[in-house]
């Protein structure tokens, strides 16, 4: 080893003194700096970015939909068509990278098919979509139709959604190229005429148009910094043919249109008049693309989504096994978080019903739990942080429906009966 003075980095030349952190090989004789290390770093990381296609390591249908089950509640027939559709996808993509690599006399181009997923608000679209991304590993996207726009109008350019895959797949085109895109709302933007704002293209269908373009196989220019495309800036291309499109919308309305195509066609003697109010499940086993096309999109935007699936509305006890039993539900994490501090959080049965009952009142769907965990909770996560002492904390149903104070244990009650104390009011 040499002495402190004489120590370069090998590769710069930087000094000992000027080096943050000088390291030396197994024998002492030459040295790295940080900064080196840090850029040998980035040259490594973008030359395996530019790396060929490696194939999807790709799970069955059946135990994608097994994962599923562990995130979320019910939906299973949406599960099972979405395992499957999604299976199709990457088995196409990997069967399109091996016919390209090794030339298959039989090769036959397969056609991508993007999903519509139907069901009303807070049954777990995006959720379904967002665990799909995450167990085959592949970047993941979110977009709110409602904010797109077509190309000259004030408002977000379809682009964009394919600028935040590029970012969550951390600049790797490659990778990004076989990503998920989920976009929602997407029945908002089919043609209706009104409600609308004049800034953006009136009729919904301009959207419809701008968004096809990605839909379909198409090489996109992408403004790396988002906005508006300009022309002295260099764009990022990206091939969207790979890339998994799923469209979520609740479509208010949609059974009436469904529901009156086939009364029409019925009409006569024996005719059994067709009423989804009661049963929604059936709704899509009836669903045609024309009663898409009728409810406002257009036929090319329809023809674009060939698996369709329906979700259904989430019951009081959906809602309290969505609260309870998912990897991640929210009670768990609530019990997680005092967990860390010591705290034993009890809630009770009665308590989890009484909140499901009060978000099916919002009609939110599942979104509604978590509004109104946070607004009870949040006293006691201020305040019981203070509180060294408090050991056990226990949430009845009349914290919930009547804003009763929660029971707080403090580590000497515990021999004797519970004292209710004040440590935060409930809302
Ligand atoms: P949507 O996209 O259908 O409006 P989300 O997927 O955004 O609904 O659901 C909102 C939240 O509600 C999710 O983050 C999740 O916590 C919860 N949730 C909704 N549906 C389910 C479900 N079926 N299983 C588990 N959690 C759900």
């Amino acid at each position: 080893m040499k002495d402190n003075e004489d120590m370069v980095c090998s590769f710069c030349g930087k000094s000992q003194r000027v080096a943050k952190k000088l390291i030396a090989n197994p024998t002492g004789d030459c040295y790295i700096c940080d900064e080196c290390v840090e850029i040998c770093r980035d040259i490594i990381k973008d030359s395996v970015k530019s790396s060929d296609f490696e194939p999807i390591e790709l799970p069955t249908p059946q135990e994608i939909k097994d994962q599923l089950d562990q995130y979320i509640v019910g939906q299973d027939e949406a599960k099972k068509v979405l395992s499957v559709a999604v299976y199709n996808h990457y088995k196409r993509i990997n069967y399109l990278a091996d016919a390209k690599n090794t030339k298959k006399d039989d090769y036959i181009e397969l056609d991508k098919s993007n999903i519509l997923m139907v069901g009303p608000t807070g049954c777990g679209k995006t959720l379904l979509a967002k665990t799909l991304a995450k167990i085959l590993k592949v970047p993941f996207a979110t977009a709110d139709a409602t904010t797109l726009t077509q190309a000259g109008y004030v408002g977000e350019d379809v682009e964009n959604i394919l600028l935040k895959l590029i970012q969550n797949a951390d600049y790797d085109i490659k990778k990004a190229e076989r990503g998920i895109v989920y976009v929602d709302e997407i029945d908002k933007i089919a043609k209706k005429g009104e409600n609308v704002s004049i800034t953006r293209d009136v009729s919904g269908e301009g959207v419809q148009q701008a968004l096809l373009k990605i839909l379909e196989s198409t090489i996109a220019s992408v403004p790396p910094q988002g906005g508006r495309k300009h022309p002295q800036q260099e764009n990022i291309q990206i091939d969207t043919t790979n890339i998994l499109f799923i469209c979520g919308g609740a479509f208010v309305g949609l059974d009436k249109v469904v529901e009156s195509r086939i009364n029409q066609s019925s009409l006569g003697f024996n005719a059994k008049v067709t009423n989804f109010s009661e049963d929604k499940s059936k709704l899509i086993k009836e669903l045609q693309p024309q009663d898409l096309i009728q409810y406002g999109l257009i036929p090319e935007f329809v023809g674009r989504l060939p698996v369709v699936v329906g979700l259904s509305d989430l019951n009081e006890q959906a809602l309290v096994d969505i609260m309870t039993r998912p990897k991640n539900a929210i009670i768990k994490q609530y019990k997680k978080l005092f967990d860390i501090e010591n705290i034993d959080l009890e809630i009770k049965p009665a308590a989890i019903r009484a909140v499901s009952k009060k978000a099916m009142e919002l009609k939110t769907g599942a979104r509604g739990l978590r509004t109104i965990m946070e607004g009870k909770m949040l006293e006691l996560m201020y305040n019981a942080p203070n509180d060294k002492k408090i050991s056990k904390i226990i949430i009845d149903e009349d914290c919930i429906t009547k804003n009763a104070k929660p029971t707080i244990i403090h580590e000497k009650d515990q021999s004797t009966e519970p004292e209710k104390k004040v440590v935060g009011s409930a809302n």
